[in-house]
């Protein structure tokens, strides 16, 4: 038995059973794989936060998700768990390159998600790598970003590598992720954002997460967002 014909046939929302799941309160009620529950539960996530229950049933059958919380509402698994989800249900493997982007405003917040995808995502075999900028050598990246198969970075760093690092190729994206989503369509990232919008395939998956609900019509337009849900969530803690 090969590991993935353990759990593969499970996992998947269409949209015909998505109704089932959209009760759901926590993680193993949903169908993920086993190596995206045993990371959850390594982890302690049990119950699901608010955020995640409305988001997961709708991201984890492939729409595109504009998911409204609060900061600390857990917004950051509610993108991190249908990303792992879709590349391992498409079989995703070394040879098939980037398959998920995520992208951050700031290094710190960058850093801080890649710990969780690290976590929860530990049990996957997927390579993930930080593009942060800064400390780290641009020229020693270069080298190890076409092997990627989850980057998490910043802006500025993700479109550095598209015009210099030879070869890096985002035509396969199966999933695009803006965590902070309103900062990062902020007019300061406009110019760079487009740029690397520009370079990746319509028909990807995309979501975006913030604090507030982005509204701008125009900027929905730019990130070619098909159908999406709006998802607000204000949680009493
Ligand atoms: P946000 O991005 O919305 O500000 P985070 O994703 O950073 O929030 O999560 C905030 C905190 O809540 C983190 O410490 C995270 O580990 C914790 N958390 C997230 N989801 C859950 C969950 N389902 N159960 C318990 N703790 C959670
Ligand atoms: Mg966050």
């Amino acid at each position: 038995l090969s590991p993935l014909a353990k759990d593969s046939p499970i996992g998947r929302i269409d949209e015909n059973s998505f109704s089932k799941y959209t009760g759901c309160t926590r993680f193993y009620q949903l169908p993920l794989s086993r190596k995206t529950q045993d990371g959850l539960s390594d982890s302690k996530y049990a119950v699901m936060t608010e955020i995640q229950r409305a988001s997961l049933p709708h991201s984890l059958c492939g729409r595109d998700i504009l998911g409204a919380a609060k900061t600390g509402s857990g917004k950051t698994l509610a993108f991190l768990i249908p990303v792992l989800e879709k590349l391992y249900r498409a079989r995703w493997g070394p040879e098939d390159g980037v398959g998920g982007i995520i992208i951050s405003p700031t290094r710190e917040l960058a850093g801080e998600l890649f710990d969780v995808l690290k976590n929860v995502g530990r049990h996957h075999s997927f390579s993930a790598g930080l593009l942060i900028g800064g400390r780290k050598d641009v020229d020693t990246e270069k080298e190890h970003v076409n092997n990627l198969n989850i980057i998490v970075c910043t802006p500025g760093r993700l479109l550095q590598h598209m015009d210099e690092t030879l070869n890096f190729d985002c035509s396969q994206l199966q999933v695009l992720v803006l965590d902070e989503a309103d900062r990062i369509l902020d007019a300061g990232f406009k110019t760079t954002l487009n740029s690397i919008i520009s370079q990746l395939p319509k028909w990807r998956q995309t979501m975006l997460f913030s604090a507030t609900q982005t509204k701008s019509v125009q900027d929905l337009a730019r990130l070619s967002l098909k159908d999406p849900e709006y998802l607000s969530v204000h949680e009493e803690s």
